[in-house]
């Protein structure tokens, strides 16, 4: 090449090179955050580096700058793309990309809205989301099989597998003390050993190995009977371990979950000052009533809440893990679930709490994520209702939250006062919901990796307002980039829903609602 064709082609090169480091967009992987990747603008269309890209599927990239050849090996499998061009070709399948790869200063580039594309995620075998508001980029391995479920009856556990179409199984007994199911071909969503710790069965693991899924499930003694079986609508496997003398057969079908009320009214009610009326004695020799949960995520509307360092709604988190909870519920179907909202609106302090009122409901449980101008502060605690807070901090939390009253036109400290006289008729609910509390703590404890502050006090308005048990749960801090990640992982919110959830059904069997 002569000096001045190799100006001539640099000079071409050049204007090409100008590659726009756009922006970092977290990485999201199963649920756990990953190290952040840079995106880059090319014309209007967001790209990765295909180094990047093939890292975070666990995958590999070459990439062959003399024929133009980038080649992405996933699970063993291979795609391979032509630099400029928009078609992909992986075995007999072709795909045809919304944007052409590129190369830039020597670099492979593949557009993200491929990678995120439902052809991509089937060939992959990985669902890929990006969030353009909180640029992030979430990938998760597509399941066949889980989650997994553990419901603790009277005298009986189920452990409820959720199925695709088209997934079998084997079930079989390991020795005297443990069943585990084969699941051929299974994908899960990832490795998980969850303790259940409730007599009858001491723990559960998901597995996966390269051709198959593996549920092994412990018994808390050995000799215990069991039994499997197939339910549809959606299509799951159960396993019901029985205690001791419990027999296959002998148990009363789960109650299906119903609503009592429409979800989302949003009319205001008068918050009620005057004391419970005791039940009548005799009421103890009736069938015990169905107890109600309600799940209030905190925040909406025109009160975002804490705003994350990336941009995350506090109401969003709070709204997603809120269903979430309320379809666990549903599911295990021995209580009726009501939410405060069910959408992005605005309800005032006390209409929630009015709302529990109005159903006489057991639990009431307030769903929030914490945020604090020291960055470096972490993790979820659950708080239980007191009219002295258990520290400055907790104190300082409650003000927080509390100041959506402002947002209704009143002054804090006039609907406080009018509180104090409404948390002095429900002492004993005051009493029992710090142990809800600690349920609900050890419960997204043994599930979610998130670090555990723990069970404390403090006097949130929505808390006092009502005569259930109450609790309010700080999920992780928006404030926190890794914690601002995880809340923003659908796997996460689930592991936090299960977690209250499984609090839920501990206090519950304690107070003797289940037998
Ligand atoms: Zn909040």
């Amino acid at each position: 090449m002569s000096f001045l064709s190799f100006l001539t082609a640099a000079c071409l090169v050049l204007p090409a090179a100008s590659v726009r480091a756009a922006e970092e967009v977290a990485v999201i992987v199963s649920g756990k955050p990953s190290s952040p990747a840079t995106s880059f603008k090319i014309g209007s269309e967001l790209y990765l580096e295909a180094k990047r890209a093939g890292s975070i599927y666990g995958g590999q990239v070459y990439w062959y700058p003399v024929s133009g050849r980038v080649l992405l090996t996933v699970r063993g499998r291979t795609m391979q793309f032509v630099v400029d061009s928009d078609k992909a070709a992986a075995g007999n399948q072709t795909f045809t990309l919304p944007a052409p790869v590129r190369v830039r200063a020597s670099r492979a580039f593949l557009p993200i809205s491929f990678l995120i594309s439902e052809p991509f995620g089937r060939w992959s075998g990985y669902d890929a989301r990006y969030d353009a508001g909180t640029r992030t980029l979430e990938v998760e391995r597509r399941t066949t099989v889980g989650p997994v479920r553990a419901f603790s009856y009277k005298g009986r556990t189920r452990l409820a597998l959720s199925l695709a179409p088209g997934a079998s199984y084997q079930a079989v007994a390991h020795g005297v003390g443990a069943v585990e199911v084969s699941l051929p071909y299974g994908v899960v969503e990832g490795d998980d050993r969850v303790d259940v710790d409730d007599g009858i069965v001491d723990s559960y693991a998901v597995k996966q190995e390269s051709s198959r899924a593996r549920l092994s499930i412990r018994f808390a003694e050995k000799g215990l009977r069991w039994r499997a079986a197939e339910l549809s609508d959606p299509r799951r496997l159960v396993v019901d371990v029985y205690g001791p003398g419990g027999e296959p057969g002998d148990e009363t079908p789960a109650p299906r979950a119903v609503e009592t009320k429409p979800a989302s009214s949003t009319a205001p009610a008068p918050v009620s000052v005057t004391a419970p009326t005791a039940p009548p004695a005799v009421a103890q020799a009736q069938k015990p009533r169905r107890r109600i949960v309600v799940i209030d995520p905190g925040h909406g509307g025109k009160d975002p809440g804490a705003i994350g360092t990336r941009g995350t709604y506090e109401k969003t988190v709070n709204l997603a893990v809120a269903l979430e909870l309320a379809k666990v519920l549903r599911e295990r179907g021995d209580m009726d679930v009501v939410l405060t909202r069910e959408d992005d609106v605005f309800v005032p302090l006390s209409d929630r709490s009015a709302k529990a009122n109005d159903l006489e409901a057991d639990i009431f449980v307030s769903l929030h994520c914490n945020a604090h101008r020291n960055r470096r502060e972490n993790g979820f605690e659950v708080y239980s209702v007191s009219e002295t807070a258990s520290d400055p901090a907790a104190e300082e939390l409650a003000a927080a939250e509390n100041a959506a009253l402002k947002l209704e036109g009143k002054r804090p400290e006039d609907e406080l006062a009018k509180q104090v006289l409404l948390a002095m008729t429900k002492t004993e609910m005051v009493n029992e919901s710090p142990q809800l509390a600690v349920f609900a703590e050890r419960g997204i404890a043994k599930r979610a990796e998130v670090d555990d502050r723990g069970a404390k006090q403090a006097g949130f308005y929505v808390l006092r307002g009502t005569h259930a048990a109450a609790i309010l749960v700080e999920m992780a801090f928006l404030s926190h980039p890794k914690d601002e990640a995880k809340l923003g992982s659908r796997r996460f919110r689930r592991k936090v829903a299960e977690g209250v959830a499984a609090g839920i059904a501990d206090y519950a069997r304690k107070k003797g609602w289940l037998d």
